[in-house]
């Protein structure tokens, strides 16, 4: 193998490790993103849920004061029926027990007056809590619409990348000589896909182990194929 030709197999090489893991990138984001969206729209839909719970919570409370109201009225009907009786009895016995009814029918509208006085308190709560959940959903809303947008873009950006890098990274691939191709995937399929690595402070990137003195000489010409002695990656030099 000519000098050469080796330089121009190790430029591929290098140039195919970058595209691979570019494309392992986007694969990544590709797959990743739309739970991304969908965390969002699940986020989204807890706060309208809140929402939803709050105004449930003021119907229940307004229907209970209506209905306790309406309760209250009728109480007052029978308080005056029986008002009315109490002055058309004859015995002190049947005076006695209407004035005990009356009694007891007062104590019932009183009941239901103290019911409806909390829950006009309670009612004010209610709206503060309504108010509070719409804001919160509304906030939340602007925020997930904007960064959803974003996420969209950013599948499509990064599938029409995806092909950009497959189709570039075919073409490297049909240039580089069998034995470099078969040689690059040996190691990539042990080493997490990482078969070429920069020389980096005389050292290799990717398990840092200090090269030899010697080992540096050969590679800042970039002429061979060498290999770290320590993780058996693909080793290259680079000035920039
Ligand atoms: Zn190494």
């Amino acid at each position: 193998m000519q000098d050469i030709e080796t330089t121009h197999a190790l430029q591929n090489l290098i140039r195919l490790q970058e595209l691979q893991v570019r494309q392992s990138e986007l694969r990544d984001r590709v797959e990743q993103t739309p739970k991304e969206i969908a965390c969002l729209d699940e986020e989204l839909a807890e706060k309208r849920n809140m929402v939803e719970k709050a105004e449930a919570a003021i119907t229940h409370s307004s229907k209970e004061r209506r209905l306790t109201e309406s309760e209250v009225e009728d109480l007052g009907r029978k308080l005056s029926h029986y008002r009315e009786q109490l002055m058309e009895v004859k015995t002190n016995t049947a005076y006695q027990a209407m004035l005990h009814e009356i009694k007891f029918v007062e104590s019932q509208i009183s009941e239901r007056e103290d019911f409806i006085l909390e829950q006009m308190l309670e009612s004010d709560e209610l709206d503060q809590k309504l108010a509070e959940a719409k804001s919160a959903f509304q906030e939340e809303e602007n925020i997930a619409l904007a960064r959803k947008k974003e996420l969209e873009a950013l599948v499509v950006e990064s599938d029409s990348g995806l092909q950009e890098v497959e189709k570039e990274r075919a073409r490297i691939q049909n240039e580089i000589p069998g034995e470099f191709l078969a040689r690059y995937q040996r190691i990539a399929a042990v080493r997490d896909g990482i078969a070429v690595t920069k020389v980096v402070n005389h050292s290799c990137e990717a398990c840092h182990v200090r090269l030899r003195p010697q080992l540096l000489a050969e590679l800042r010409t970039n002429r061979q194929i060498i290999l770290c002695e320590n993780c058996n990656r693909i080793l290259y030099y680079s000035d920039a």
